[in-house]
């Protein structure tokens, strides 16, 4: 009992625990001769200043000129860059342990994380700990703990055939109703279907959803993305190399055996018609495609490994399970990877420009290496690694994601009346991507919290807590 005491202790701080990380917390705040990159994608400004009151902004203007109320805190922030706080639509409170069939909940270290990289909000897609996710969002509202607002997806709506003990398997169409409408009267304000689900479960998953509001997601395989995409789903996950499409003799309602879509997407001609025409119909249906360029690179031998300050966030066992199977990739002759991630990039920047929704998270899953917080900054880099403008890519991490959970009106973007979510960084971000991981203050509804002080606290506790 004393352990459970403990555990509860070190998950809902204390207020005064997660008061130690706020660097400003002023009624009103002027932030001046700062650069703005302002999420709409549009070019950055220079010598601006923008005040806050409350957790709004109150106006955004030339420093020269712009009126300071009185009794504000004026932040001299030469030099820095502000952009709108995160909103990231993959990422998840539980990271991969014991082999990669159980997935532990990091309750204390991943919502610290998450904003500490600068994510003001998130949804979860997909949820190994039921109601974990729900009660650390409500401790998050609450100010017990530190965090960016959650969308907390429901566990995974998923069919028979999945090796993850933590996920139940669904019996039929009429229990998939049965299982989205208990977990949205829980609480849960999002779905996510996984790879075993039968078209006629999906069906129904998504229109008790839809009927309460509320949008459903997928990363799929035994359903092609053009029946999901017809059945009404909202938002595919992962993007194209896990679509089943392309596989020939694809039966329905069956995830095609072994590596048969992956191969089937290694061989895709992507200025084929069959690409050109699956693009075209996702983006006239409105479906949503969720980048998560940050889980493909660890499979690939030529990308960077993780960057030891996100190494250094991990449990030293998790560590070396990371270390040990990044080492095995990074000698094996096998390219395939390596073709899947740059078709999937060029896939996603296709999708874009044809005009859809495309949106990014992290998926902090595999076999480790992805940490939360340090891999939002990643997702970024690799955005533009895709042929994306760093400014575009901003636009795909904080407004496209706010657009996509409807909220675009209050967050997403720099402007008079929108919610004070910002990262301040160091340097220009518009220039040089990787600026977007020196993150000195992250402010979360007008409170700045020390973004430094917070990757310090969890150092080494991630795989655990
Ligand atoms: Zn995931």
């Amino acid at each position: 009992m004393l352990t459970h005491l403990a555990a509860i202790a070190l998950l809902v701080q204390q207020p005064q625990g997660a008061r130690q990380f706020v660097a400003v917390s002023d009624s009103i705040i002027a932030l001046t001769n700062v650069r703005v990159i302002d999420g709409t994608g549009a070019a950055a400004r220079a010598g601006l200043t923008i005040v806050i009151k409350g957790s709004t902004i109150q106006s955004v203007g030339d420093a020269a000129s712009a009126r300071i109320p009185a009794g504000a805190r004026t932040i001299d922030l030469t030099g820095r860059t502000v952009m709108p706080g995160y909103v990231m639509l993959h990422e998840h409170l539980f990271y991969p342990s014991g082999g990669g069939a159980i997935y532990n909940e990091q309750g204390f270290s991943f919502p610290r994380l998450y904003l500490a990289g600068g994510v003001t909000t998130m949804r979860t897609a997909g949820n190994m700990a039921g109601y974990a996710d729900i009660n650390i969002r409500q401790a998050i509202d609450d100010g017990t703990a530190l965090g960016p607002a959650i969308d907390v997806t429901a566990p995974y709506l998923e069919g028979p055939g999945l090796p993850i003990p933590q996920v139940k398997a669904l019996r039929d169409a009429d229990d998939a109703r049965k299982m989205v409408n208990y977990w949205a009267d829980e609480g849960a304000t999002s779905f996510k279907a996984y790879m075993h689900i039968t078209r006629a479960e999906l069906g129904a998953a998504a229109q008790e959803a839809h009927k309460r509001g509320l949008k459903i997601t997928g990363h799929l395989c035994s359903v092609t993305f053009r029946e999901a995409a017809a059945l009404g789903i909202d938002d595919l996950e992962h993007g194209f190399v896990v679509a089943s499409d392309f596989v020939t003799d694809k039966k329905p309602d069956e995830c095609p055996v072994g590596n048969a879509v992956q191969r089937s997407i290694a061989a895709l001609d992507i200025n084929g018609s069959g690409a050109r025409d699956l693009i075209a119909e996702l983006v006239r249906r409105r479906v949503a495609i969720t980048s998560t360029l940050t889980i493909f690179e660890t499979f690939v031998a030529t990308q960077p490994n993780a960057p030891s300050k996100a190494l250094d966030a991990l449990l030293p066992e998790a560590r070396r399970q990371y270390e040990q199977r990044r080492a095995a990739i990074t000698q094996s002759a096998d390219t395939t990877w390596n073709v899947l991630l740059r078709k999937e990039m060029q896939l996603e920047k296709m999708f874009a420009d044809a005009g859809g929704l495309l949106v990014v998270g992290t998926d902090p899953t595999g076999f480790g290496g992805v940490v939360a917080g340090y891999s939002n900054q990643r997702a970024l880099e690799l955005l533009v690694q895709a042929g994306f403008s760093p400014l575009d890519a901003v636009r795909i991490a904080t407004l496209n994601g706010a657009q996509y959970l409807g909220r675009d009106a209050k967050i997403g973007t720099i402007a008079a009346g929108k919610q004070a979510d910002l990262i301040v960084v160091r340097g220009d971000p518009s220039q040089r991507i990787e600026d977007v991981e020196n993150v000195e203050l992250v402010f979360k509804q007008g409170v700045g919290y020390d973004s430094p002080k917070i990757f310090e606290s969890v150092k080494g506790r991630v795989g655990l807590h």
